[in-house]
């Protein structure tokens, strides 16, 4: 047995500092802008015991049964089989919870297939990177990540930066550990995470070893403050007005910490800029947390699909062609998102130094950075096109619907030919939700930004995409063409 639900929320209530706004939240488990996302975390800890997924969703290792998130593939099956576990988590949350704990285990996989990288001149982490995976995989840990540097200057290094007390540096080194002052972006679901990985993803300039280490964190280590953003759960009128901000805001919040405590063991890499980096991108770690993000989109893009649908044949414009085919886009998107899940698993790499892991391909996975970024926004504002006013003429409360004078207002004038009112309203209001609220907004930035901004994926394309090879088969025809004899002169 893998810990449950309850074993999960009850591990959040650790005294953590976690701030809204000017309050300080207690409990998470409770506090009405987070206890309904804790329950939807918790309802995936429940899934892993659930003879319906225990098998799908877990695997057993020398420390008990784990997430198989945790699983260093060894085969294509071994992908496939934690691709069929990302799955059935994305399905419970119809793809909204980004950070389920799946997408940082699997980049813990990826620290353990190539331990390696952590082994420098200036530091070994490799043991300690072991110690982190049999740790987090044990006890089924649910790790959040916060690898980006705040807002600076970024035609500056961060040492160039004039305001150095904004980035998170070391203020000590100690015998025992190191103590850690600073901030660091955007802890997407970390007030309800068990431990955070601190790091950077992003390029550190070659001289900015003060900024170049990693480690992973207690949300409860002294020092630590959550600093959470605006809540959509607390906003949510109700479930059924917001069927979806109500129980899936995952929350994003600024890690601050002051003078924290990091002990070595916790210590991954330390003062050295190439494995700071190289942690993410030499390491399976990207394009196994890209898997388990890539598997969520493509659910994500079949709810929204589906919504789309449903509005469609509630509207009675499902038959109409110029319609049908862009419900036609729509699911032909869906088969692409699949597409380059599949198509990364059936190209996978096998690199000697993973010690025998394997890992879905590269170039693929940074395709699909590509692909997601530029059909989110499609989906949101094709639903929004097939809903039309719709969308917006709904009461202003579920409860309506049940007042004694309104309430038969609405079910005489707020239905349509198609359907009553109970129904039409609910559609539309998930659809809202989906597409439409603030916590939508908050989706469509995410699917474009939390995998990096275009800018840096875009680039990276340009160097992993195959320029040569492409360059090369143009190149020959280009030859051809030289040497074609052509009849007209
Ligand atoms: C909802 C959400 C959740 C997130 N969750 C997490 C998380 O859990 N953990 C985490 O570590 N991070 C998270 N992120 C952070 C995310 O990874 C970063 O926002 C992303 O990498 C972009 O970095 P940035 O915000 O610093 O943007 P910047 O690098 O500042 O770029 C912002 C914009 O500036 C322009 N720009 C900047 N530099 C250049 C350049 N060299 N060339 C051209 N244009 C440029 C581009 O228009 C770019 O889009 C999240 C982000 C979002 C929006």
């Amino acid at each position: 047995m893998t810990r449950n639900g309850q074993e999960y929320l009850e591990a959040l209530q650790d005294g953590r500092t976690v701030w809204l706004g000017r309050e300080r939240v207690d409990d998470v488990t409770t506090h009405p802008a987070f206890a309904q996302a804790a329950r939807s975390f918790a309802r995936l800890y429940d899934l892993t015991n659930d003879p319906e997924h225990r098998d799908d969703l877990t695997v057993s290792s020398p420390s008990g049964r784990t997430l198989r998130a945790y699983d260093v593939p060894k085969s294509y099956d071994d992908l496939v089989a934690k691709r069929e576990a990302h799955r059935v988590w994305a399905a419970d949350s119809f793809g909204f919870l980004g950070r389920s704990p799946d997408y940082m285990a699997a980049g813990a996989a990826g620290f353990l297939a190539r331990p390696q990288v952590f082994t420098t001149d200036t530091y070994d982490g490799a043991d300690n990177v072991r110690a982190l995976h049999q740790r987090w995989s044990r006890d089924s840990i649910f790790p959040a990540f916060t690898i980006t540097n705040p807002a600076s200057d970024r035609s500056k290094t961060l040492g160039e930066q004039e305001v150095p007390d904004l980035f998170l540096s070391v203020d000590q080194e100690r015998d025992d550990g190191i103590v850690v002052s600073g901030s660091k972006m955007i802890g997407t679901a970390a007030v309800f995470a068990d431990e955070i990985m601190v790091g950077t993803i992003e390029p550190l300039g070659p001289d900015d070893q003060d900024f170049a280490f990693s480690f992973a964190l207690s949300p409860s280590t002294p020092g630590v403050s959550l600093i959470s953003r605006m809540s959509y759960e607390a906003q949510a009128a109700s479930g059924k007005d917001y069927p979806l901000s109500s129980r899936f805001d995952e929350n994003d919040a600024l890690l601050v910490c002051e003078s924290v405590f990091v002990p070595w063991e916790r210590v991954l890499t330390y003062r050295n800029v190439e494995s700071t980096f190289g942690m993410w991108w030499q390491t399976p770690a990207y394009t196994y947390m890209a898997h388990q993000a890539s598997t969520r989109f493509w659910t994500k893009m079949e709810f929204l699909a589906g919504v789309a649908v449903l509005v469609t044949r509630a509207n009675g414009s499902a038959e109409n062609p110029a319609v049908r085919s862009e419900v036609g886009r729509l699911l032909g998107y869906v088969q692409m998102a699949k597409s380059m899940v599949l198509a990364s698993e059936a190209a996978l790499d096998a690199q000697p130094e993973d010690g025998g892991a394997v890992r879905p391909d590269a170039a693929i996975t940074y395709a699909q950075r590509i692909l997601a970024g530029e059909i989110y926004p499609k989906f949101v504002h094709q639903i929004k096109m097939f809903s039309g006013g719709s969308l917006t003429q709904v009461p202003a409360s579920w409860h309506d619907l049940h007042d004694a004078t309104v309430g038969p207002l609405l079910k005489t004038y707020a239905r349509s030919v198609t359907q009553d009112t109970e129904d039409r309203v609910a559609l539309m209001k998930l659809a809202w939700d989906a597409v439409g609220s603030e916590f939508a907004s908050r989706h469509a930035h995410y699917e474009q930004f939390y995998q990096g901004a275009p800018h840096v994926y875009l680039t990276q394309m340009a160097f992993a995409g195959g320029a040569d090879e492409c360059a090369d088969l143009a190149g020959r025809a280009l030859s051809e063409a030289a040497g074609i004899d052509s009849p007209k002169t």
